[in-house]
């Protein structure tokens, strides 16, 4: 079963070579708009390769269930995003990795189900990310500070006072993407988790200028993605595929889920 890997930040394509050469690409027509192109990865040999969706448009404009919907067509369980991200908390600073525990969602514009028919989205948020994906990064980038994740959908950045507000929420990073995707990948029953790169402070702090520091974290992450795909239980030990099983008793979801809604 391939996974998904969605970089939500510019990634020069020739770091992902490690992920194997790209066997296969696809654009994939969703009820929500076309996806990708999408390129597959694959080690030789290996049993299962990793399909790779870059950044392709501000969240603003595209459907997160588009994306997710791709995901299922694919074949694909788990998917690991990596995400560029505000650094809230003053102890976070450009370059520093993170993994995102928890989330507050402050999208104001985006689809918050697929089920806007049945309400079959009543599903758990705890956990609110996927733990097999999680532990795996958690064991192969021990020095990704784990987060609470704002999710404001932008294009703006925040005001100072509302980078005040986040944190005193409890939020300690702000980013475009993670929400609604992780909660709409558990409605598909997806594996969905995380990496965070800090490449900008909040408003209420002085601006950070690179010295290559995000460089450096990015090519960390992508060093790591191999190890953190090896480390994946099979099967999968977290459940999230089994999200639905109550749906699907009371009878609620017909079995084709392309047919959810
Ligand atoms: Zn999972």
């Amino acid at each position: 079963m391939p996974h998904l890997l969605i970089l939500a930040l510019p990634i020069p394509p020739r770091s992902l070579e490690k992920l194997g050469d790209i066997t296969e690409e696809q654009v994939v027509r969703s009820p929500f708009g076309d996806v990708g192109p999408l390129a597959r990865r694959q080690q030789p040999g290996a049993s299962t390769g990793v399909w790779i969706l870059p950044y392709f448009g501000s969240p603003t404009h595209t459907d997160p269930r588009a994306t997710l919907w791709a995901a299922k067509d694919l074949g694909v369980q788990r998917i690991l995003a990596i995400e560029g991200m505000v650094g809230l908390a003053h102890d976070l600073t450009r370059g520093d990795i993170v993994l995102p525990t928890d989330y507050i969602d402050w999208t104001k514009h985006q689809p918050a189900t697929f089920f806007e028919k049945t309400g079959a989205g009543y599903i758990s948020q705890k956990p609110p990310f996927c733990p097999d994906i999680s532990a795996a990064i958690r064991g192969q980038l021990p020095q990704a500070r784990p987060v609470i994740y704002l999710g404001a959908e932008g294009p703006r950045h925040e005001t100072a006072a509302e980078a005040r507000m986040f944190q005193q929420w409890g939020a300690q990073v702000r980013g475009l993407n993670l929400v609604p995707e992780t909660y709409l990948a558990k409605e598909l029953e997806l594996c969905f988790a995380a990496i965070g790169l800090i490449t900008a402070h909040g408003a209420d702090r002085e601006r950070a200028y690179g010295k290559g520091e995000v460089r450096r974290a990015t090519r960390e992450a992508l060093e790591a993605l191999p190890a953190i795909f090896a480390a994946l239980p099979h099967p999968p030990a977290c459940g999230c595929n089994h999200l639905q099983d109550r749906a699907r008793q009371r009878g609620v979801l017909p079995k084709d889920w392309r047919k959810w809604q």
